[in-house]
């Protein structure tokens, strides 16, 4: 754990998405992003340890990683079947590797710079004072993407 890392804080259980933990095994961990909750079905897939980059993966960690994504990817699917879903992984403010898979909805414009102008136009709105996700909402999503993955594994 590093103790200036924002994954770990959440990984340590300082920090609590709504929903809480969908899937963890001894290398990864699946949940929701952290409120403000901006997209429904927005979840995190986070490395256990902290590691800063994908090459320093053990080939262990490597392996899982792919399963790992196909079941999230179809848990969403599942439950809110929305056209695409983006799995990007980025690395610059949060170093810890974690990558962030987001439905792309059909209310939202398509490509991932469509789905980031998304993100940051609806981060706008609640820095103005509109409504994200209720947390109450957003973990209920939470909870039907953890039955669906738990389906599929
Ligand atoms: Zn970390």
């Amino acid at each position: 754990m590093n103790p200036n890392c924002l994954t770990c804080e959440v990984l340590s259980g300082k920090r609590r998405a709504p929903g809480g933990t969908i899937f963890q095994d001894a290398l990864w961990e699946v949940g929701s992003v952290l409120a403000p909750v901006l997209v429904p079905g927005y979840l995190i897939v986070n490395l256990r340890r902290h590691c800063e980059d994908l090459k320093d993966l053990t080939p262990d960690e490597a392996a899982a990683l792919g399963s790992v994504l196909r079941t999230t990817c179809a848990a969403i699917h599942r439950v809110l079947a929305p056209p695409r879903i983006h799995v990007a992984s980025y690395g610059e403010a949060i170093r810890h590797i974690h990558f962030h898979v987001i439905p792309r909805h059909a209310g939202m414009p398509p490509g991932s710079l469509g789905t980031e102008l998304y993100i940051r136009w609806r981060r706008l709105l609640y820095r103005m004072g509109r409504k994200a996700i209720a947390v109450g909402n957003a973990a209920e999503i939470v909870a039907q993407i953890q039955d669906a993955f738990d389906r599929i594994r």
